[in-house]
């Protein structure tokens, strides 16, 4: 018998009851999965429909879909939610591409975001039901990024684009297919589906519909506007009250950062700490910045929202670039609860200086896209080819590798670099002052400043040197020089045979 699923979290969209069991972060028994990034690339989101099911006691529809997913039991079909008559399962990250609109790397795979409602045709309350929390997801999805209803697609939309087939949105959305006809039973009443999405759309708005915003001014808004650097010197020094509302606060000014940086105007928090604990439920936060927790290796980044969870609200700040493991600098306002305009300050992570009531910093949402750094920062992280050379990993919990240089790449799920290890680098990469070496076995990236050394800097030198040394004694004899050479990352053999060599002079 199976083990009904725990969610990671648990949050409520639009009045649907969210249960988070991510598959990149859970797949025990290893599945395929997308790997193509959506992040800045969302234009809409794609409805489905999959067959009801009868599931055992304890659990829903979807959660069973969900783990007969991570089971390894639904082929290649990977979704972003499963939706029943009463809760909905987020199985991707909404900026990971999924695997369900049948075309390859078109845009319906690789630019929406995938809803299975759960469904037959039929009278059934829960069925129904099934198709309203759909409606309400979608709505949300829609309004959380921007989008108007002609940003709804149907499976079929994207089998008629793949076909050649031409015409508006819902011309497509509807238009018959050979292949499918998808979501089967919602696409015979399309168009009571859609008016439902715009009445809920138009609820979480508060206003009755707005003209549509243009596609490319939406795809636009994933690009920097502009850079951290801009963003201080217009602020420095001044009183900024994005939201006309209690005064000068710190989130005032992160409001300010979101709109003028990143176009984004649609976060509400009640307090600063919300940024970071309740992220994921902010689309267009997902889509822009990656939540990276505090361990004591982070390093705040030029652009970094810092994150604080303290006091009755937490704190946020904008990271300048200038710190370390200890400490850093950010840009903010009312630092000290007396509304002070915006200022640079200087904190320690370990909670001295001018740290006030807040800490501990949680974490920090982390832009995406490195050009909130200016042109020179983002050339900064260049990656350069290197004569492979060993390290040996000094951490005694290991390394954790990562797809690319610096902690913004998400971790290589199951592998690791375990302290003492012996490995090779081929290429180096600096990332906030710290050098990220690439590993030879094609793994990924290990952070080597602190945590790695180089093993047996000797072998820098030439075969030759390390003859000589070996006629001067240095390396031993017989066993022992075999042994300590080896040891070393040199090949004995060669050394043995220069040796002879020199000998023989
Ligand atoms: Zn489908």
């Amino acid at each position: 018998m199976s083990v009904i699923l725990k969610p990671d979290r648990i949050s409520t969209l639009n009045g649907v009851k969210v249960n988070e069991y991510l598959l990149t972060k859970h797949n025990p028994n290893r599945i395929a999965m997308p790997t193509a990034s959506m992040a800045g690339k969302v234009i809409g989101v794609t409805v489905h429909n999959t067959d009801w099911i009868t599931t055992i006691a304890g659990t829903t529809p979807a959660e069973q879909y969900t783990r007969a997913t991570m089971n390894g039991n639904m082929n290649d079909v990977r979704v972003h939610y499963y939706v029943d008559n009463t809760c909905a399962w987020q199985n991707l990250p909404l900026d990971l591409s999924g695997w369900h609109a049948a075309d390859g790397a078109g845009d319906g795979n690789r630019k929406t975001i995938a809803i299975e409602c759960i469904m037959k045709s039929g009278s059934d309350a829960r069925y129904a039901q099934s198709e309203d929390n759909c409606a309400k997801l979608a709505a949300y999805l829609l309004h959380a990024y921007g989008f108007n209803i002609n940003h709804l697609y149907t499976h079929t939309h994207w089998l008629n684009v793949k076909d050649g087939k031409t015409g508006t949105v819902d011309q497509l959305n509807t238009m018959w297919n050979r292949y499918k006809m998808c979501p089967a039973y919602i696409l015979p009443h399309w168009q009571t589906f859609k008016a439902k999405v715009q009445g809920y759309l138009d609820q979480l708005k508060g206003t009755a519909t707005k003209p549509a915003a243009p596609v490319s001014k939406l795809a636009a808004a994933s690009a920097v506007k502009m850079t951290y650097d801009q963003f201080q010197a217009k602020y420095l020094g001044k009183a900024v009250d994005y939201d006309g509302v209690a005064g000068v606060q710190c989130v005032d000014l992160a409001d300010q950062y979101l709109k003028d940086c990143f176009g984004i105007t649609n976060v509400w928090v009640q307090g600063a700490r919300d940024f970071y604990n309740n992220f994921a439920s902010y689309p267009a936060l997902v889509n822009a910045f990656t939540r990276v927790a505090n361990t004591r290796d982070l390093v705040i980044e030029k652009g970094d929202l810092v994150v604080w969870g303290g006091g009755s609200w937490g704190h946020i700040a904008i990271g300048n670039g200038q710190g370390d493991k200890d400490w850093f600098v950010s840009l903010e306002e009312n630092t000290r609860g007396r509304h002070e305009p915006t200022q640079l300050v200087k904190h320690y992570f370990a909670g001295s200086g001018a740290d006030d009531g807040c800490n501990p910093v949680l974490g920090v949402l982390r832009p995406k896209d490195k050009s909130i750094k200016g042109s020179a920062a983002a050339s900064a992280s260049k990656v350069k080819t290197v004569d492979p050379y060993l390290i040996k990993v000094t951490d005694n919990a290991g390394l954790n590798i990562r797809t690319g240089p610096g902690i913004s790449y998400s971790i290589v799920s199951d592998t690791i670099c375990h302290a003492d290890g012996i490995y090779t680098i081929v290429a180096e990469s600096t990332v906030a002052g710290q050098t990220w070496g690439k590993l030879k076995s094609g793994a990924g990236w290990i952070c080597l400043t602190g945590h790695a050394s180089k093993y047996g800097e000797q072998s820098r030198k030439s075969i030759e040197d390390i003859a000589k040394e070996v006629i001067q004694g240095k390396w031993g004899a017989g066993n022992d020089r075999a042994k300590k050479l080896t040891a070393a990352g040199y090949n004995y053999a060669a050394v043995q045979a220069k040796v002879n060599e020199l000998l023989k002079k």
